[in-house]
């Protein structure tokens, strides 16, 4: 690892820039593939009806935000080496405290960043494109308006320039953020429903949760906990009985 941080920190653009490319296609690639073998295994339990048919807008737009989150890497590499943004290399129990406070902070800033986008002014223009798609599929997770994803992308940026955070917590955090996003379109719901009613578990983001925002627009705002809505009064009512079922089921 520590060969692979020397070699961001010094390299030429267009290697650095291809790199970030393959990084960003394959994480894309990954997230539809594991959401596809999840849609297949958990078939059984679904938590919103069979998406339609694939548009030729819904591809062009999730292409748009893999280009535009290989530039938030690229700005955020620049950052890293004007010193504006600082890792830590510790990997004990620091660096894996890390992935909570990021987890807690980040899913607090975006809750209010998708509560915002909610709002009846900024939803038309903005965010209205993610919720065309009540019936969300993987690939739903990557179709955002352009400037929803640089405000998601630069508020990470902002958060990892105020918190130097370490370089295990930081991956860490984003593989649970890709894979939390890819949860919540995935249309079934791979946790058992006691998961909905059992402590701590029961705070923890699920399949059903976001499924169900894409259905009601009025609640269920956090990305990785239920911590917030459930402190600023806006999770979807009946969230706990509806758990692993189809909203109107
Ligand atoms: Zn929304
Ligand atoms: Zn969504």
């Amino acid at each position: 690892m520590s060969q692979a941080i020397a070699w961001l920190a010094t390299a030429p653009f267009l290697p650095v820039a291809a790199i970030l490319l393959a990084e960003n296609l394959l994480l894309f690639l990954g997230a539809l593939a594991g959401g596809a073998w999840l849609r297949q295994r958990f078939a059984h339990r679904p938590v919103s009806l069979a998406p339609d048919e694939l548009a030729g807008g819904e591809a062009a737009a999730a292409a748009s935000t893999v280009l535009l989150n290989v530039v938030v890497t690229f700005v955020g590499l620049w950052a890293w080496r004007a010193g504006v943004i600082r890792f830590r290399t510790d990997v004990g129990i620091w660096a894996w405290l890390d992935v909570l406070v990021l987890l807690l902070v980040m899913d607090f800033l975006m809750y209010w960043l998708h509560r915002m986008a909610h709002h009846p002014l900024v939803f038309p223009w903005l965010h209205r494109l993610h919720h065309d798609f009540d019936r969300p599929r993987p690939l739903t997770l990557f179709v955002l308006h352009p400037l929803e994803n640089l405000s998601f992308g630069f508020l990470w940026l902002a958060v990892i320039a105020v918190y130097p955070t370490s370089w295990l917590g930081m991956s860490v955090y984003l593989a649970l953020n890709l894979l939390f996003g890819t949860l919540g379109h995935v249309g079934v719901e791979p946790f058992p429903d006691r998961w909905a009613r059992t402590p701590v578990l029961r705070q923890i983001g699920s399949s059903s949760f976001h499924a169900r925002h894409h259905q009601d627009l009025g609640g269920n705002f956090g990305f990785y906990t239920l911590l917030w809505d459930r402190l600023f009064g806006t999770l979807a009512p009946g969230y706990e009985a509806g758990f692993g079922r189809l909203p109107d089921a």
